[in-house]
């Protein structure tokens, strides 16, 4: 058992490194970073594509320089590393057990402890597609691990099921490797992705995206042969007779994102339905007390300049904690997202210990033309923001001033929703 972390951050992913680095410049001595790949960087390390650090840096840095510079920062001293070491429990008094080759099983024992695992792919089996289980069938993440480190091509003629961000990103990257995308078949009406990758993935390399429809059958014994494509109707079931097929060697599967949870749960944090990562307070703090959760674990991100800031600001509530100086919550407001809006993060906000300003980030439920996003503070309208357009696939976020909330006396409960501009 080793003691004597004040933090300690599970995951060194852009989420992991920012804590780390923002609890440093906080004062906390003792940080350690527990990752269990080989290197620092987390997913970034397979997005060799442009278009991270728009915000953070004014630059359009690739994902490994992104990382760099967040790794040369976090390196510049003060911050224990752990590589190639996986964390396989938290016990609810805060011992945290990790397993690793050359140390074999370690407990470590941190005032604070701050979850910052990422996310992972839904696999086929959570899709119910009737056919064999041929080889050909990957994850999109999968997929651009295997192109962009492994140096390896899944297959030359493709279709790719689901047009979340990585699916749209390895529609482009297969292309310029030299396959074939035949389409990209998407199940909702609209897409999951950022509006740009739509543009710089599909539409400038000619790939057809086809809203409302799926795959409705592997085609292939030993290898994919086919997918049938179907378009579907507005409950999502597949309509007789407008079958396609698409020969094919590989399917690519888009479909969804899970917050690594396991560990979450194993430490008796409260999750989300809907974000199916923790519930959390205006200090990013879960239901347990002294653990605190930013990053894909916390809510799948579009864009990674907003899980470092989310994750500095967990860096720093975790070392005023682990200093003893954050204060106690006074009390809770609920945050409820309604018409609309699918959730919030935070869901509670401690009107007297949140910051001046507060960033409450949201996703909507499709896609909406000339709305304002307005929130209320019990039934009184505090703000009623204009949005051309707002889509499930980007993130929106509110700004909240504590002095609003504080100026509300006996506030019950804060509303996110959508309205008529
Ligand atoms: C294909 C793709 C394209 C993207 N494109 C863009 C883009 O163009 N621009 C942009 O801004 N953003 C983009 N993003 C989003 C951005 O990359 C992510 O939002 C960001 O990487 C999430 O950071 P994270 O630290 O929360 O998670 P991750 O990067 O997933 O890091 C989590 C880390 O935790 C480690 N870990 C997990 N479980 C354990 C455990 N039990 N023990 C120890 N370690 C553990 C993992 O190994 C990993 O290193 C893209 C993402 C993907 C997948």
């Amino acid at each position: 058992m080793t003691n004597g972390y004040d933090i300690l951050i599970i995951g060194g992913g852009p989420a992991g490194l920012a804590a780390a680095i923002a609890a440093r410049d906080a004062g906390c001595a003792s940080i350690l970073v527990v990752e269990r790949d080989c290197e620092l960087g987390g997913i970034l390390n397979q997005c060799i594509h442009n278009g991270f650090g728009l915000i953070t840096f004014d630059e359009e840095l690739t994902g490994p320089e992104y990382a760099a510079r967040f790794e040369e920062l976090a390196r510049a001293g003060g911050i224990d590393f752990m590589l190639d070491t996986m964390v396989i429990d938290i016990s609810a008094d805060k011992v945290v057990t990790a397993v690793s080759r050359t140390s074999g099983m370690v407990r470590i024992r941190a005032k604070a402890i701050i979850l910052a695992m990422g996310c992972r792919e839904r696999p086929r089996g959570s899709l119910n597609i009737p056919g064999y289980r041929p080889a050909g069938i990957y994850s999109a993440g999968t997929a651009q691990r295997l192109v962009n480190i492994e140096g390896f091509m899944p297959g030359r003629e493709v279709v790719i099921l689901g047009s979340g961000d990585i699916g749209l990103i390895m529609a482009r990257r297969m292309t310029l490797e030299g396959a074939h995308v035949a389409c990209v078949a998407e199940l909702m009406p609209y897409s999951g992705g950022l509006k740009r990758n739509i543009v710089q993935c599909l539409d400038d390399f000619g790939i057809p995206l086809l809203l409302s429809h799926t795959v409705v059958r592997i085609e292939g014994k030993k290898r994919v042969e086919a997918v049938i494509i179907a378009e579907v109707d507005g409950r999502g079931k597949p309509i007789p007779g407008t079958e396609t097929a698409y020969p094919c060697d590989t399917l690519l599967l888009s479909v969804g994102l899970i917050p690594e949870n396991e560990l979450s749960l194993s430490a008796g944090i409260g999750l989300s339905p809907v974000t199916r990562g923790p519930v959390v307070n205006e200090v990013l703090e879960t239901s347990v007390e002294g653990i605190f959760a930013a990053g894909n674990v916390l809510h799948v991100h579009d864009l990674v300049d907003y899980v470092s800031q989310e994750a500095a600001a967990a860096g720093r509530n975790a070392a005023a904690y682990a200093r003893g100086v954050l204060a106690g919550s006074a009390g809770a407001v609920p945050l409820t997202a309604e018409d609309g809006i699918r959730y919030t993060v935070p869901q509670t906000i401690d009107p007297v210990r949140m910051p001046e300003e507060l960033i409450v980030r949201f996703r909507v439920d499709n896609v909406y033309e000339d709305r304002s996003v307005s929130v209320y503070f019990d039934g009184k309208r505090m703000q009623h923001r204009k949005r051309s357009i707002l889509a499930p696939g980007e993130m929106e976020q509110v700004k909240l001033k504590k002095g609003d909330l504080v100026a509300s006396p006996d506030l019950k409960e804060i509303v996110f929703k959508l309205e008529e501009a």
